[in-house]
């Protein structure tokens, strides 16, 4: 344990938080576990010493959830082994291993797993999200792929949750992210075989020709299969687009389309309606079927969202009519003050869309397209500038958004955007839930949400 006097504290406090923007919350003491008994440990300890506690798994949430206004942090960072077995095509997982890294040892034995898009994202706090993924339009969000979950429950018991044991503690757990009244150990992954011939296509549209490139795409998408997954950014052109791009301020439309196929024919196969699209002829550049990797994805991902930097993040799953939105947003996104900052959405391929309400999960989105604005920038002094800047963005994304994923919310600036995350009903059983496992409050729930940190 790291109590807040410790001369250690300081520095162990900032490495609770992935973001260079730190909160200005401050746990009491910082427990470090190894394992799951440490974890029963700790859990009893602030129990019968009136603490309440959060978790940290990657420290990943870019808002800064792990630290809370005192309180108990469990430091889960050296929970981070692997069991997989090739044969039932299932992997055990602790919670603090990236998702580059579970694709790395999941491709060792020919699987996958629906990981998340940012490399350095740890499993648990993503699984316990609901986990946005690679793929999604195929293999669905990460947690519909998870079958088991072990907990440790403010009781200090640590228990099984699955679809036969304590199964509404394995429904909250698929969905409820920050709000988890459990300390999640071990998560039981169902895997599919590894996809040997992912490629990708990218296409660059200036932003004069935004509505009809957007248009274009997203109806085509409709006709991709499902296992394409297509995304729409606002992004900094690279440098040999700088010129064609200059009277935008340097910014540009980039089409993503990543196929997840078997073989290179049918991933060939699957890109091909975009390449021989009418609206393609408008591209200012294409790379069409460049064969990819999970670990190319990662290391493209990677770029986009770098390490080291401050961000500000607002997300929002919508079935308004993608060109409208980017419409809407294209002029102020010319003015970012920050080039690296993004703004993406996945768009649905085939003809399910790439959200549907799923019943046996917490995790509660219905959309077409899932996205939104990450705000990168540098320096502390450039804050201001780029929080306004972020504001003004977010502002104008409102009237396009049907809901948001706990996962990326920003439930700090705005604590209504918690319940705005979930159905009314799968609102009201987290909360039945909560009071059943936790009566005491031991666990600190969401931030700004009905239970209060
Ligand atoms: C650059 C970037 C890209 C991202 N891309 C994606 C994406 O593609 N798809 C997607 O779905 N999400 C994405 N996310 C969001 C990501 O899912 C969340 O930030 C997630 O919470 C990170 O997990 P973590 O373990 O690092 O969380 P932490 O910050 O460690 O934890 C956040 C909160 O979750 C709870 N928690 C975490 N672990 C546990 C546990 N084991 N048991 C109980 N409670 C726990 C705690 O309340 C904790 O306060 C992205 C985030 C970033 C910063």
């Amino acid at each position: 344990m790291i109590p807040a006097n410790a001369p250690e504290f300081a520095g162990a406090r900032d490495g609770l938080v992935w973001n260079k923007i730190k909160p200005d919350r401050s746990p009491d003491a910082i427990v470090r576990v190894k394992d799951e008994h440490d974890v029963v440990e700790a859990v009893n300890f602030a129990r019968e010493n009136g603490l309440k506690v959060v978790t940290k798994g990657g420290g990943h949430t870019w808002c800064g959830l792990a630290a809370r206004h005192g309180g108990i942090t469990i430091d889960l960072s050296a929970l981070n082994e692997s069991r997989i077995d090739e044969a039932s095509r299932t992997a055990v997982i602790q919670p603090v291993i990236s998702n580059r890294e579970l694709a790395r040892r999941l491709g060792e034995h020919g699987l996958a797993f629906p990981i998340g898009h940012c490399p350095t994202v740890k499993a648990g706090g993503y699984l316990l999200n609901g986990g946005m993924s690679w793929n999604m339009g195929h293999w669905g969000p990460a947690c519909l792929s998870v079958e088991a979950v072990e907990l440790v429950t403010a009781d200090g018991t640590l228990v099984k949750a699955s679809a036969t044991e304590h199964e509404d503690l394995f429904w909250a757990a698929r969905g409820c992210g920050p709000g988890m009244f459990a300390v999640a150990t071990r998560f039981h992954l169902k895997c599919y075989p590894l996809p040997m011939a992912i490629a990708s296509s990218t296409y660059y549209f200036s932003l004069n020709d935004l509505r009809a490139a957007v248009d274009g795409v997203v109806a085509i998408g409709r006709t991709m299969p499902d296992n394409v997954e297509l995304s729409i950014f606002l992004i900094q052109a690279p440098a040999e687009l700088a010129e064609a791009c200059k009277d935008r301020n340097g910014k540009v439309c980039m089409v993503a389309a990543v196929a997840f196929g078997m073989t290179r024919e049918e991933s060939e196969a699957a890109l091909a309606p975009l390449e021989k699209g009418e609206i393609m002829k408008k591209a200012l550049a294409r790379r069409f079927n460049e064969p990819s990797s999970f670990d190319h994805l990662a290391i493209a991902s990677g770029a986009t969202w770098p390490e080291n930097h401050r961000n500000l993040c607002e997300n929002q799953c919508s079935k308004a009519k993608p060109s409208d939105m980017l419409m809407a947003l294209r002029e102020k996104f010319v003015e970012a003050p920050s080039p690296k900052s993004v703004i993406v959405f996945c768009q649905s391929t085939g003809p399910r869309n790439l959200l549907e309400p799923h019943p046996e999960v917490a995790l509660s989105m219905d959309a077409t397209s899932y996205g939104g604005l990450w705000t990168i920038w540098e320096k502390e002094e450039d804050d201001a500038a780029n929080r306004k800047w972020h504001d003004e963005v977010v502002g104008i994304m409102k009237p396009f958004t049907n809901q948001h994923y706990i996962g990326e919310t920003d439930i700090v600036q705005d604590p209504a955007r918690v319940q705005e995350s979930y159905s009314v009903e799968k609102w009201r059983r987290l909360e039945e839930l909560r009071a059943k496992y936790d009566p005491q409050h031991v666990f600190f729930g969401f931030l700004g949400g009905t239970s209060k940190a």
